[in-house]
């Protein structure tokens, strides 16, 4: 397993941290009384952190708050959102709000594998107008009538049964909140949607992790693309508070910039991180 590795040149170091003022600097060094070696080292990890900090705060400032996760119940709230479900809630971490919502976020998390979030919310339309958020009558319905409701989310067949599966857990849970190892015991569910469900159903400071996130990072050479999926999440959960509210904002807007600029062909033009990520921006 690669270790992971902050590689960024001198010039980007500079130019992404927040300037120090030198007597912080030097009240560091006196502070720890050991070494310079040790000092710059404890002096390094704030560092990191605050590139962490900063790339957060230039998005949020750049896109706002995100409302993650969109709920059937919160239609309509985001002017600048809009699939077909919208329900989003900038502001207002305060859902889900009963077990309902927490469960149509789980199901919500397995529609959107392989599929953008547009195509899964047509389909968590079409399990609403059925009447199928429901475990009691997920877990009841018919394997192809379910299928045939998520087929604009693709992959129908294989996420009937992923629901299915889910549905009879949760019914099983009576209302304790699973850990993160009997979620990813479950057949489908990978800890990507694991810790989706984790982080947006039952706010736990889980970092998720997508390919959107290590696209980005890696093209701001913060780690690279081929790390694992825990060593970045570690790297993650190390250089930030743990806080569910910041997670959840952090992943929705890596989703947004990844969509509006860092794609897979980038779209520079416009991009907030510009600036950090000039050498190796290949679309200009
Ligand atoms: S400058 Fe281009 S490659 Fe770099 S983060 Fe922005 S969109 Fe992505």
């Amino acid at each position: 397993m690669s270790a992971p590795y902050f590689e960024l040149n001198e010039s980007q170091d500079n130019e992404l941290f927040l300037p120090l003022p030198g007597p912080f600097f030097n009240i560091l060094f006196w502070y720890n009384k050991i070494s310079w070696k040790l000092a710059s080292r404890e002096f390094n990890r704030l560092m990191k952190k605050k590139i962490f900090e900063n790339i957060y705060h230039l998005l949020l400032k750049t896109y706002g708050p995100q409302g993650w996760w969109p709920l059937i119940q919160c239609r309509q709230k985001n002017a600048v959102k809009n699939g077909p479900l919208r329900g989003y809630h900038e502001n207002d971490y305060t859902y889900p709000k009963n077990s309902l919502q927490q469960f149509e976020i789980a199901i919500g998390a397995v529609a959107t594998q392989n599929t953008s979030w547009i195509q899964a919310e047509k389909a968590m339309m079409n399990l609403h107008d059925l009447n199928l958020l429901t475990p009691n009558e997920l877990s009841r319905i018919d394997l192809a009538r379910l299928g045939s409701a998520l087929k604009p989310a693709g992959y129908f067949n294989q996420k009937a049964k992923k629901m299915k599966i889910l549905a009879e857990f949760w019914l099983k849970l009576a209302r304790r909140v699973p850990e993160r190892n009997e979620w990813l015991k479950l057949w489908g569910i990978g800890p990507e949607t694991a810790d989706s469900i984790l982080l947006y159903a039952f706010r736990k400071p889980v970092f998720v992790v997508d390919a959107y996130t290590k696209r980005l990072f890696s093209r701001l050479r913060i780690f690279r693309e081929s790390l694992s999926y825990d060593d970045v999440q570690n790297i993650f959960e190390n250089n930030l508070e743990s806080s569910y509210k910041i997670y959840q904002e952090y992943h929705a807007l890596i989703v947004e910039h990844a969509k509006r600029h860092c794609k897979k062909k980038p779209v520079c033009q416009g991009c907030v991180l510009k600036r950090y990520c000039r050498p190796i921006c290949h679309a200009e």
